[in-house]
Protein backbone atom coordinates (compact mmCIF):
# COMPACT_ATOMS: atom_id res chain seq x y z
CA UNK A 1 0.00 0.00 0.00
CA UNK A 2 1.33 3.52 -0.53
CA UNK A 3 1.20 6.02 1.55
CA UNK A 4 -1.95 8.59 0.41
CA UNK A 5 -3.35 4.62 0.36
CA UNK A 6 -2.95 4.02 3.96
CA UNK A 7 -3.96 7.51 4.94
CA UNK A 8 -6.93 7.15 3.14
CA UNK A 9 -7.91 4.18 4.79
CA UNK A 10 -7.15 5.69 8.42
CA UNK A 11 -9.21 8.30 7.20
CA UNK A 12 -12.17 5.77 6.91
CA UNK A 13 -11.77 4.33 9.84
CA UNK A 14 -11.31 7.34 11.63
CA UNK A 15 -14.92 7.60 10.31
CA UNK A 16 -16.54 4.10 10.70
CA UNK A 17 -15.52 4.48 14.37
CA UNK A 18 -16.74 7.75 15.09
CA UNK A 19 -20.36 6.31 14.15
CA UNK A 20 -19.88 3.92 17.02
CA UNK A 21 -18.95 6.64 19.17
CA UNK A 22 -15.89 4.93 20.42
CA UNK A 23 -12.40 6.95 20.61
CA UNK A 24 -11.05 6.52 17.87
CA UNK A 25 -7.42 6.68 18.76
CA UNK A 26 -8.09 3.72 21.46
CA UNK A 27 -9.47 1.88 19.25
CA UNK A 28 -6.93 2.47 16.56
CA UNK A 29 -3.90 1.66 19.88
CA UNK A 30 -6.05 -1.81 20.65
CA UNK A 31 -6.25 -2.93 17.22
CA UNK A 32 -2.23 -2.46 16.83
CA UNK A 33 -1.90 -3.46 20.01
CA UNK A 34 -2.93 -6.85 19.00
CA UNK A 35 -0.77 -7.48 15.74
CA UNK A 36 2.48 -5.94 17.49
CA UNK A 37 1.62 -9.00 20.21
CA UNK A 38 1.28 -11.86 17.63
CA UNK A 39 4.72 -10.27 15.97
CA UNK A 40 6.46 -9.74 18.94
CA UNK A 41 5.70 -13.82 20.28
CA UNK A 42 7.06 -14.40 17.35
CA UNK A 43 10.12 -12.71 17.39
CA UNK A 44 10.67 -13.99 20.77
CA UNK A 45 9.64 -17.29 20.44
CA UNK A 46 12.57 -17.49 17.46
CA UNK A 47 15.01 -15.58 20.13
CA UNK A 48 15.17 -12.84 17.15
CA UNK A 49 18.00 -10.65 17.95
CA UNK A 50 18.22 -7.51 18.28
CA UNK A 51 14.79 -7.70 20.08
CA UNK A 52 15.54 -10.28 22.65
CA UNK A 53 18.75 -8.32 23.67
CA UNK A 54 16.14 -5.17 24.19
CA UNK A 55 13.34 -7.13 26.02
CA UNK A 56 16.11 -8.89 28.11
CA UNK A 57 18.08 -5.17 29.14
CA UNK A 58 14.50 -3.91 29.40
CA UNK A 59 13.86 -6.88 32.22
CA UNK A 60 11.17 -7.58 30.28
CA UNK A 61 7.91 -6.07 29.64
CA UNK A 62 5.41 -3.91 31.39
CA UNK A 63 3.49 -5.68 33.72
CA UNK A 64 0.11 -5.39 31.57
CA UNK A 65 2.11 -6.40 28.42
CA UNK A 66 3.26 -9.48 30.63
CA UNK A 67 0.41 -10.96 31.02
CA UNK A 68 -0.94 -10.35 27.74
CA UNK A 69 2.14 -12.06 26.32
CA UNK A 70 1.34 -14.88 29.23
CA UNK A 71 -2.04 -15.24 27.82
CA UNK A 72 -2.10 -15.24 24.24
CA UNK A 73 1.46 -16.36 23.48
CA UNK A 74 2.07 -20.33 22.39
CA UNK A 75 3.61 -21.55 26.16
CA UNK A 76 6.87 -23.49 24.40
CA UNK A 77 7.59 -19.92 22.57
CA UNK A 78 7.05 -17.83 25.59
CA UNK A 79 9.46 -20.52 27.64
CA UNK A 80 12.30 -20.05 25.02
CA UNK A 81 12.04 -16.19 26.21
CA UNK A 82 11.45 -16.79 29.58
CA UNK A 83 14.77 -19.33 29.74
CA UNK A 84 16.52 -16.77 28.58
CA UNK A 85 15.23 -14.23 30.35
CA UNK A 86 16.12 -16.30 33.56
CA UNK A 87 19.51 -16.66 32.75
CA UNK A 88 20.32 -13.18 32.60
CA UNK A 89 18.23 -12.38 36.04
CA UNK A 90 20.75 -15.62 37.43
CA UNK A 91 23.85 -13.89 35.83
CA UNK A 92 23.24 -10.30 37.30
CA UNK A 93 21.29 -11.13 40.62
CA UNK A 94 20.49 -7.82 41.91
CA UNK A 95 19.37 -5.70 38.61
CA UNK A 96 15.97 -7.34 38.25
CA UNK A 97 15.35 -6.15 41.94
CA UNK A 98 13.33 -3.27 41.82
CA UNK A 99 13.43 -3.08 38.20
CA UNK A 100 11.27 -0.09 36.97
CA UNK A 101 9.92 -0.99 33.50
CA UNK A 102 9.85 2.24 31.80
CA UNK A 103 11.62 0.89 28.54
CA UNK A 104 8.98 -1.72 27.27
CA UNK A 105 9.39 -2.30 24.06
CA UNK A 106 5.25 -2.98 22.93
CA UNK A 107 4.51 0.47 24.94
CA UNK A 108 7.39 2.21 23.06
CA UNK A 109 6.29 1.23 19.64
CA UNK A 110 2.55 1.61 20.59
CA UNK A 111 3.62 5.23 22.32
CA UNK A 112 5.80 6.09 18.45
CA UNK A 113 1.81 4.87 16.69
CA UNK A 114 -0.09 6.93 18.60
CA UNK A 115 1.79 10.19 18.16
CA UNK A 116 1.37 9.89 14.37
CA UNK A 117 -2.38 9.03 14.83
CA UNK A 118 -2.92 12.60 16.99
CA UNK A 119 -0.56 14.29 14.19
CA UNK A 120 -2.66 12.56 11.21
CA UNK A 121 -6.03 13.35 13.34
CA UNK A 122 -4.71 17.39 14.11
CA UNK A 123 -4.20 17.34 10.18
CA UNK A 124 -7.57 16.04 9.34
CA UNK A 125 -8.81 18.55 11.75
CA UNK A 126 -7.90 21.15 10.52
CA UNK A 127 -7.43 20.87 6.14
CA UNK A 128 -10.38 18.26 5.63
CA UNK A 129 -13.79 20.04 6.29
CA UNK A 130 -15.55 16.64 5.81
CA UNK A 131 -14.00 14.91 8.29
CA UNK A 132 -13.91 18.09 10.57
CA UNK A 133 -18.09 18.31 10.28
CA UNK A 134 -18.66 14.34 11.08
CA UNK A 135 -16.36 14.99 14.05
CA UNK A 136 -18.02 17.80 15.08
CA UNK A 137 -21.10 15.93 14.61
CA UNK A 138 -20.61 12.03 15.82
CA UNK A 139 -16.57 11.81 17.23
CA UNK A 140 -15.72 11.82 20.44
CA UNK A 141 -12.16 11.00 22.55
CA UNK A 142 -11.50 9.99 25.32
CA UNK A 143 -10.13 12.26 28.22
CA UNK A 144 -6.42 11.06 28.06
CA UNK A 145 -6.20 11.50 24.28
CA UNK A 146 -8.16 14.67 24.31
CA UNK A 147 -5.70 15.74 26.61
CA UNK A 148 -2.89 14.32 24.23
CA UNK A 149 -4.15 16.46 20.92
CA UNK A 150 -4.99 19.70 23.33
CA UNK A 151 -0.87 19.68 23.85
CA UNK A 152 -0.59 20.15 20.23
CA UNK A 153 -0.55 23.54 18.28
CA UNK A 154 -4.36 23.86 17.13
CA UNK A 155 -5.31 27.25 17.31
CA UNK A 156 -6.96 28.13 20.42
CA UNK A 157 -10.56 28.14 18.82
CA UNK A 158 -10.53 24.85 17.38
CA UNK A 159 -8.98 23.93 20.68
CA UNK A 160 -12.25 25.29 22.47
CA UNK A 161 -14.35 23.14 19.49
CA UNK A 162 -12.90 20.05 20.75
CA UNK A 163 -13.20 20.23 24.44
CA UNK A 164 -16.96 21.57 24.45
CA UNK A 165 -18.02 19.56 21.96
CA UNK A 166 -16.32 16.75 24.51
CA UNK A 167 -18.51 18.20 27.54
CA UNK A 168 -21.55 18.15 25.16
CA UNK A 169 -21.02 14.30 24.93
CA UNK A 170 -20.48 13.70 28.85
CA UNK A 171 -23.51 15.99 29.79
CA UNK A 172 -25.10 13.18 27.57
CA UNK A 173 -23.78 10.00 29.16
CA UNK A 174 -24.13 12.04 32.61
CA UNK A 175 -28.40 11.97 31.60
CA UNK A 176 -28.16 8.27 30.95
CA UNK A 177 -26.31 7.88 34.12
CA UNK A 178 -28.64 9.45 36.42
CA UNK A 179 -31.27 8.12 34.61
CA UNK A 180 -30.19 4.21 35.31
CA UNK A 181 -29.16 5.45 38.33
CA UNK A 182 -32.19 5.63 39.12
CA UNK A 183 -33.68 2.35 37.93
CA UNK A 184 -33.75 -1.32 37.98
CA UNK A 185 -31.26 -2.64 35.40
CA UNK A 186 -34.30 -4.24 33.58
CA UNK A 187 -36.51 -1.19 33.48
CA UNK A 188 -33.49 0.27 31.41
CA UNK A 189 -33.02 2.12 28.35
CA UNK A 190 -30.54 0.58 25.80
CA UNK A 191 -28.49 4.11 26.42
CA UNK A 192 -28.68 4.08 29.83
CA UNK A 193 -27.08 0.88 30.40
CA UNK A 194 -24.43 1.37 28.00
CA UNK A 195 -23.52 4.82 30.27
CA UNK A 196 -21.28 3.11 32.62
CA UNK A 197 -19.10 1.63 30.19
CA UNK A 198 -19.12 4.91 28.42
CA UNK A 199 -18.32 7.12 30.97
CA UNK A 200 -15.17 4.65 32.18
CA UNK A 201 -13.67 4.59 28.66
CA UNK A 202 -14.43 8.10 28.42
CA UNK A 203 -12.60 8.43 31.42
CA UNK A 204 -9.42 5.96 31.10
CA UNK A 205 -9.61 5.12 27.75
CA UNK A 206 -9.34 1.39 26.76
CA UNK A 207 -8.61 -1.50 29.10
CA UNK A 208 -4.77 -1.31 29.99
CA UNK A 209 -3.84 1.67 27.90
CA UNK A 210 -0.78 3.46 28.96
CA UNK A 211 -1.26 6.99 29.81
ZN1 LIG B 1 -8.60 7.16 23.54
ZN1 LIG C 1 4.10 -2.32 27.76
Amino acid sequence: MTESEIQSKLRETFIQKMKEKECFLCWMLAHDEFSVLAHVQYEIGRLEKPLIDEVVQAGGFCNHHFHELLRLSNPPYLARFLQRLAEDVIHHKTRFLGLRRADCPLCNSLRKKETEYIAYFHNLFLSDTHFHEKYCDKGSLCLPHLAKVLKSDLPQEEKEKLLNHQMNIIKNIQENLRNLSRKSYYQAEKDEKEAPRQMTLLIVGRYGAEQ
